[in-house]
């Protein structure tokens, strides 16, 4: 169709980003339910609504007519606002990707990996590779297709790279992961001769319900304001955000670990944040939200460690915590429950890690990846190869799959290419806190009265208010300036050398 004027373009773009609003709404409410309220044999009803809904919001997107919207748009492109001229920019990426993958393809994709899901949960329980294996072998083969509709002209693990975090690409990630090696690895080795941490303590049984209280408390401090964000419990903790005032997280108790739900509590409270402090203008638009994934896990990680994990901040709950748990508590100080939320100890399960090792599991995941994608890896060999670089990397071995390469969800999910934010994101925010540091200075000292409000007052104002406005890589730079891994990597060595004397 052609459009009269500026104002009628305006307004069907405006239209358009609202239904997909409401369908993305409706269906983040259907996934939410699924993993938190919904019996447990109710999936089929509930995968035949999916169906349909993404059916319908595939047609909404694909359709030709949006093709006639972004020319005219375009055209125009001078006489837009800023804001709506990113729209544009980011309506007209995912237009022309769709447009790019034939249906049949898009449809059998997506069919795989509903299938492709349940398999590799039931091997997992089976400890069974060979079971998940042609289901990943087509995953790869879909994927390897797909980063050629995402952009031709990159080298295909880039371009997949690129949906997760755009600009990123395996030259900048073999850098970033060498130097991060550098400094892990030597640093193990000194913490693995230095005298152990006892963290005992936090594996005694720690009634539910308590936990549940701390849980609360920690949302309290962290600044959750409950009336907009949820917390309810999931196999796997996530956050799905509706809007800016509506945010669900979602953490899992388990009795004898008590430090898994507080600090996946304080990571997706990290997340909802962000998502929640978007400025109103995105409200409702293709920019709400935050940008990218290694943007979000900046601000997710920022709080879990560099806040949660602080001295500052154990000395601040303390108090809290041994009021809930006086029995298990029984002797340990402020300064003994510091150094064990911050044991190190190369492990076999990622989302266990340490703050130190944990890029040591990405690293495994980046260079199993990669290789698949550019065929010098077969499917088949990839648990070998898993174990030989955990063996390499973490210095231990894997006894099964399940502890192995079937432990994450995130191939069977379709997202390859995922793993690597996670570690930037970690390096960001090592380079934001040295940010932060320069403009409030010792903000710290607020933290250890439980006072977070600075610190999240600063992040608001130089990332979470402008959503998905500016382009990841823009966003830091116009923080942090130029990306530099060392600020992390100089933070890890500070803080490890002093917490184990070394
Ligand atoms: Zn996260």
């Amino acid at each position: 169709m052609t459009y009269e004027s500026l104002e009628q373009a305006v307004a069907a773009l405006r239209r358009h980003n609202q239904t997909m609003y409401a369908y993305h709404h409706a269906m983040s409410a259907l996934m939410h339910d699924a993993s938190t309220a919904a019996p447990k044999n109710t999936a089929a009803g509930r995968g035949k609504a999916m169906e349909i809904l993404s059916g319908v919001t595939y047609g909404l997107v694909a359709d030709p007519a949006n093709g006639d919207l972004l020319a005219y748009l375009e055209a125009h492109a001078d006489a837009l606002d800023d804001v709506t001229r990113r729209q544009v920019e980011v309506f007209r990426k995912g237009y022309d990707q769709l447009g790019r993958i034939p249906a049949e393809e898009y449809v059998a994709y997506n069919v795989l990996i509903n299938d492709a899901q349940d398999v590799w949960e039931k091997a997992k329980n089976a400890s069974d590779f060979e079971m998940f294996a042609p289901y990943l072998e087509k995953i790869v083969d879909f994927n390897r297709k797909f980063a050629g509709y995402y952009d031709p002209e990159k080298l295909p693990y880039d371009a997949l790279l690129n949906e997760y975090e755009e600009g990123l690409t395996m030259q900048t990630l073999d850098g970033f992961f060498a130097e991060l090696r550098a400094t892990i690895v030597p640093l193990l080795a000194k913490i693995q001769a230095a005298e152990q941490v006892d963290d005992s303590f936090l594996h005694k049984s720690f009634p539910v319900e308590e936990q549940k209280k701390l849980t609360e408390y920690l949302m309290e401090v962290q600044g959750l304001d409950r009336g907009h964000c949820g917390i309810a419990e999931s196999e796997h903790p996530y956050t799905l955000s509706f809007n800016t005032r509506d945010t669900r997280i979602t953490t899992h108790y388990y009795e004898n670990h008590v430090t898994f739900a507080m600090y996946s509590t304080i990571h997706e409270g990290g997340h909802a944040i962000y998502d929640m402090g978007g400025d109103e203008v995105y409200d409702y638009t293709n920019l709400q939200g935050g940008v990218s994934m290694g943007i979000h896990e900046s601000q997710s990680r920022f709080y879990e460690n560099l806040i949660g994990r602080s001295r500052a901040y154990i000395h601040a709950i303390y108090p809290k915590f041994k009021e809930l748990f006086p029995v298990q508590m029984e002797g340990v100080d402020a300064e003994m429950l510091y150094r064990a939320v911050n044991k190190v100890e190369p492990s076999l399960i990622r989302t266990e890690a340490d703050e130190l090792t944990y890029a040591l599991h990405i690293m495994v995941r980046y260079e199993i990846e990669k290789r698949l994608i550019d065929g010098t890896l077969a499917v088949r060999d990839v648990p070998a190869e898993w174990n030989r670089l955990y063996k390499e990397y973490l210095g231990i071995d894997v006894p099964d799959d399940k502890h192995g390469c079937l432990q994450d969800s995130h191939w069977s999910g379709g997202a390859v290419g995922y793993f690597p934010s996670y570690a930037i994101g970690s390096a960001y925010g090592a380079q934001m806190l040295s940010r932060m540091k320069e403009d409030l200075g010792d903000f710290y000292a607020d933290v250890e009265k439980g006072d977070l409000s600075k610190v999240t007052t600063w992040l608001h104002e130089k990332i979470h208010r402008f959503a998905s406005f500016k382009k990841p890589g823009q966003l830091f730079e116009d923080v942090c300036g130029k990306f530099d891994a060392r600020y992390f990597t100089d933070y890890l060595t500070a803080k490890f050398t002093e917490l184990y004397h070394l």
